[in-house]
């Protein structure tokens, strides 16, 4: 069954971009019979909001894409950190020691020899377990990692282009790449649909499904959304938050379909309902070019002036 999820971090309201990827990824479970899993990536207690937590689920409620099941990341650390123990144990990540002086000087040292800084594996091959503060890193395999992209065909990354990375901080909270994946792993995700902003971090995450021996979902990374600039869409465009629209008692049926028409066609059609969007849509029509966002025509179109 297919399964795909919408995994916003609560630190804002749901944006248009957002909303973009949570249709996409509504649309295709749904028309596959399958289940669309909202988690909440709330990882990060210092940026996240139960506010904005809130906010995302009355977003996506207005617009109708209602979720087969909810996650919340930080009620799930327990997961992580089995992860993690497994991972230590076997050898597939290392518990690294070094201070923020010693990370400073090699950085340091390698820009000044032209190198792109990163790590150099200096803790590797301690075994004991150390009574100091430490991050868990990645043993990264020295391989080629690659993917057949939905939108972008076939992808390929050089281990040369990682270092290994933290999977845990100090403070023992988990980074993004890392839970992201056991949860993709746990939840049973066949396909994610997400921006392309974060193609480097699918490469990452290649490497992290490699060594738990776990296979990857299908990836459709869809470009950005622009600003009638051609500049990234931001909040100097106008409204940008899917909740101002339902504060002005904007139609989600209209915002749908322009959404779903940003960055998804099929053929000359341009007004989707719902049920039409449950119909057609597919990997296929997602285009590779960023989509143009125009807050003010899309409110003169709707009667807005
Ligand atoms: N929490 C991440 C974000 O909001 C999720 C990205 C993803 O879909 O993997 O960017």
């Amino acid at each position: 069954m297919e399964r795909l999820r919408f995994a916003p971090s609560p630190t804002g309201h749901l944006h248009i971009g957002g909303l973009r990827t949570a249709l996409y990824n509504y649309l295709y479970a749904k028309k596959n019979n399958g289940a669309f899993i909202l988690r909440i990536e709330d990882t990060d207690l210092e940026r996240s909001e139960q506010i904005y937590t809130e906010s995302i689920l009355e977003a996506l409620l207005w617009c109708g894409l209602k979720w087969d099941e909810i996650y919340y990341q930080s009620q799930r650390t327990y997961i992580y950190q089995a992860y993690i123990d497994n991972m230590l144990k076997n050898g597939t990540a290392y518990k690294c020691y070094c201070t923020k002086e010693r990370l400073d000087e090699l950085k340091r040292d390698q820009i000044k020899k032209g190198e792109n800084p990163h790590y150099d594996g200096f803790c590797k091959n301690i075994k004991e377990n150390l009574d100091k503060p430490y991050v868990v890193r990645i043993n990264l395999p020295q391989k080629d990692v690659s993917f057949n992209d939905s939108v972008h065909g076939e992808l390929k990354f050089s281990s040369k282009e990682f270092d290994d990375f933290i999977l845990q901080r100090s403070d023992g909270s988990f980074m993004y790449n890392f839970t992201n994946v056991v949860d993709d792993i746990e939840m049973n995700i066949t396909h994610v649909i997400r921006g392309d902003d974060h193609i480097t971090n699918t490469a990452k995450q290649l490497y992290i499904y490699s060594v738990l021996n776990a296979k990857a979902p299908q990836f459709a990374h869809i470009p950005m959304i622009l600003g009638p600039d051609k500049k990234r869409l931001s909040k100097r465009h106008g409204a940008q938050s899917v909740i101002e629209y339902k504060q002005i008692g904007f139609l989600p049926a209209s915002l749908l379909n322009y959404l779903a028409r940003l960055g998804w066609s099929h053929g000359d059609e341009e007004i989707f309902t719902m049920d039409k969007l449950l119909e057609y849509f597919d990997l296929e029509g997602l285009n590779k070019s960023p989509a143009v966002f125009d807050h003010k025509k899309l409110l003169w179109l709707n009667g807005y002036f």
